[in-house]
């Protein structure tokens, strides 16, 4: 398939009343994908284009999962209501989720957005800390929205107006050379820097995949130094588990078991309900009771019924079809294919990434490893016009991420590096 990139005359109308009542909100592509149906690793658009979906982990035990659907409709046609009141299924969902992690992240509070969760997360290195905000990330992340955490994020620039409590650490590429001794020495300095103002330093907040850094293949231990050195100065180390948690890696059910840290507090969204907005934080009672004291903290929807039953039901699905370890092996093949995709696109700089959160880094110059940024963006076009749905990040916005839900198969791979074959011969730099 190759189709032309013009929409249908009733997608084209959708655009622009989208726009004219959203604004200019962010959607993929040149023309957007206008998509009304779902099923397992597919999607279809207005006009019946069945897409492979390479790049959605929000449906992440597969679109539109029957266990899923069915706990979501039957808890909302018996009961959905605040939080103010018992139920059993938020309850049961903290005891299990917490029987997922180490012994001592044995308390959560459930939110609505990762956003939220990483905000609750810095309220409690606050409150841990007897009142200290100086926050260490990398230099190219994203945590979320909220006035609080988009003053993390690096990749807007205009998100970084009010940040003078932020220190930023360059992001591990470990294509061109990743030391975790450099890593940790970049983290002693900036706690260092951080202690020396009036905020002084309270936590380093990381993704234990490097998601939005573009996930460099860092060795298992890499962060040992920099979390070895954040306890020593009292502070504590958030994991956020937004894209790597919950299984998506195989081997390892979380990011930070993947690369062999501890974390104090873990912050969960995307996955967690498979397209229901839950989000979730993770920590010791005594960081939970220091945030609870610390601050009068009420969520009317975290937690909800409904919520709760959409988060008991991805569990329930990641149990009972063993997806972990059908990631853990259908990572490892697509690894496999890909590194031998490279062997034939000089293109192809860097193949990275474990279980069902893989890709390729994309290079103008494999002597200089210079980003191929707009030769990357061409070819997640090409893609999309032969079916399949990925898309690009990383430090030069030049690899191809490849984040698909957990039913995604060997076949699946197949198609995926068959395409991706068609379009770099098909597509000059
Ligand atoms: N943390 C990370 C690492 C993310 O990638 C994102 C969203 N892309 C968030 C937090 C924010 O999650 P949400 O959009 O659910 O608020």
């Amino acid at each position: 398939m190759n189709r032309p990139d013009t929409p249908s005359p009733d997608t084209a109308d959708l655009i622009a009343r989208r726009r004219r009542v959203l604004g200019g909100a962010q959607l993929f592509y040149d023309t957007p994908v206008h998509l009304v149906r779902g099923e397992g690793v597919h999607v279809w658009d207005a006009d019946g284009t069945r897409f492979l979906d390479c790049y959605n982990n929000v449906p992440h035990v597969g679109h539109c999962h029957p266990h899923v659907v069915e706990a979501i409709s039957r808890q909302a046609a018996t009961l959905n209501t605040h939080t103010r009141y018992l139920h059993e299924g938020v309850v049961r969902y903290g005891e299990r989720l917490t029987a997922t992690l180490g012994k001592d992240l044995s308390a959560m509070i459930m939110v609505c957005t990762g956003s939220e969760a990483n905000d609750i997360a810095l309220r409690m290195a606050e409150a841990a800390t007897g009142g200290k905000r100086g926050i260490i990330v990398t230099d190219h992340t994203y945590h979320g929205n909220t006035t609080a955490v988009a003053a993390l994020g690096s990749t807007n620039p205009s998100d970084t107006s009010n940040a003078d409590h932020v220190r930023r650490v360059p992001a591990p590429d470990t294509y061109r050379g990743a030391d975790a001794d450099d890593f940790t020495a970049a983290v002693v300095a900036a706690i260092a820097d951080l202690e020396a103002t009036e905020y002084g330093f309270a936590a380093l907040l990381l993704c234990p995949f490097f998601a939005n850094e573009g996930f460099p293949d860092v060795a298992h231990g890499f962060l040992n130094g920099a979390v070895a050195a954040t306890r020593a100065a009292g502070g504590l180390f958030i994991a956020d588990e937004v894209q790597p948690g919950f299984g998506r890696l195989g081997d390892a059910f979380w990011g930070h078991t993947h690369l062999g840290v501890v974390p104090d507090v873990v912050t969960l969204g995307k996955p967690m309900g498979n397209g229901h907005p839950v989000a979730g934080v993770v920590t010791t009672t005594e960081i939970l009771s220091a945030f609870r004291d610390g601050f009068r903290y009420f969520n009317t929807f975290g937690g909800n019924p409904v919520s709760a039953a959409a988060a008991n039901a991805v569990l329930d699905v990641l149990e009972d079809e063993e997806l972990p370890g059908q990631a853990a092996d259908t990572g490892r093949y697509a690894r496999a294919c890909l590194e031998e995709l490279a062997q034939r696109h000089a293109v192809i700089g860097d193949v990275r990434g474990t279980g069902l959160f893989f890709g390729v880094e994309l290079t103008t110059d494999p002597a200089a490893r210079t980003p191929a940024t707009e030769y990357t963006l061409r070819v997640v076009e090409a893609c999309r016009q032969r079916g399949i749905l990925l898309n690009k990040n990383g430090i030069g916005y030049a690899t191809l991420k490849v984040r698909p839900n957990l039913q995604f198969r060997r076949a699946h791979v197949d198609q995926l590096v068959d395409t991706l074959d068609q379009v770099f011969e098909a597509t000059p730099l």
